[in-house]
């Protein structure tokens, strides 16, 4: 994360007036507008960007007050915020909708701004009360956090109580980010705090590896009324001891006595459903796959589950004995064509 110089982006002095500071915006923003330079499109676009975030914070009394705060210490503070963001913003991909708080679709980035932005800004002003000026309402982030989930959970499903760190407000400054003049000493200007809360959250029959579930409305707090974020837990799933999964396939490995495999025979195998019987057919090679059908992690999205494959590890004996040795003998003589 940089720092951002909005002063000198507006090309103001740092006791710059309100009203200086709105008719230098003024004369940048038209400039700058996309719509005034078709033949420049990318860079304009980007100027406009940083103009506009330079003034919505030095265009704003109270954001402007924090800003000059920050000053010299603002990377300390960054880092000491960063702590804190243990999130980040969330897009797209496969979700699975299981909040139980009134779900609303979309997924709303942050404000557009810099992460600079994101991180002191973009929650000050939230707890203002409707009809002042600077706050218009806007939705909160979208935040994303990991979720450890075992081969077992992942198969089973069903509700799970978790333990997650949540985005609050700051009980401290409101979330303003500054008390009597100093940046809050709780959240040391960001506005906001990680609490934990408990949730009942539900795991999806299948769910897998980088796979997400959604709580909505437990993201990044909303702005001046605006609805919160949604809070995404993204899942990891630690290998497990027995079962391989590849997609919705499982795999196992399955020690079998060669006279299984030489003559063929029946065998318990697990699965996470519970042992299955399993024929094993006459001449069977060593290390052959063979198939379960359904018997593998559900579908997430329903109708059925995948498969599970078993390779067959033949077990040679060990210490044979005389006899067994001499027959041994007999049948690899038999085998190289002698009587
Ligand atoms: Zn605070």
């Amino acid at each position: 994360m940089n720092f951002r110089d909005y002063y000198s982006v507006l090309g103001v002095p740092k006791n710059a007036a309100q009203k200086d500071i709105k008719s230098a915006y003024r004369k940048l923003a038209r400039k700058w507008h996309p719509d005034a330079n078709p033949n420049n499109a990318k860079e304009s676009e980007e100027k406009f960007k940083e103009i506009s975030e330079a003034y919505e914070v030095l265009g704003d009394a109270e954001k402007r007050k924090k800003y000059d705060l920050l000053g010299p210490d603002w990377q300390q503070a960054a880092r000491q915020a960063e702590q804190q963001r243990r999130y980040r913003t969330s897009a797209g991909a496969e979700d699975f909708d299981f909040g139980d708080l009134g779900g609303r679709g979309g997924n709303a980035g942050p404000s557009g701004f810099s992460d600079f932005f994101d991180m002191f800004f973009s929650g000050v002003g939230r707890r203002q009360t409707a009809g002042t000026t600077s706050g218009f309402a806007q939705r909160g982030q979208d935040l994303e956090t990991t979720i450890e989930l075992g081969l077992r959970d992942t198969y089973d499903g069903g509700k799970k109580s978790i333990s997650l760190q949540v985005e609050d407000v700051c009980p401290r400054c409101r979330g303003t980010g500054t008390e009597n003049g100093h940046l809050c000493s709780q959240c040391h200007g960001t506005g906001r705090i990680l609490s934990v809360k408990k949730f009942d959250v539900t795991i999806p029959k299948g769910i897998g590896e980088g796979q997400r579930i959604r709580l909505a409305g437990q993201g990044g707090v909303g702005l001046n009324g605006g609805p919160n974020g949604d809070l995404y837990l993204v899942v990891k799933s630690p290998e497990d001891a027995t079962y391989k999964r590849k997609g919705d396939d499982l795999y196992v490995d399955l020690p079998v006595s060669i006279y299984d495999l030489l003559l063929g025979g029946e065998v318990n195998v697990p699965t996470l459903g519970g042992p299955v019987a399993m024929t094993i057919p006459e001449g069977t090679q060593n290390n052959r796959l063979l198939r379960l059908s359904g018997k593998g992690m559900p579908h997430v999205k329903g109708g059925g589950a995948g498969d599970q494959y078993v390779r067959l590890i033949g077990q040679l004996p060990d210490a044979l004995s005389d006899k067994e040795k001499k027959l041994f003998k007999e049948l690899a003589s038999m085998r190289d064509g002698k009587p």
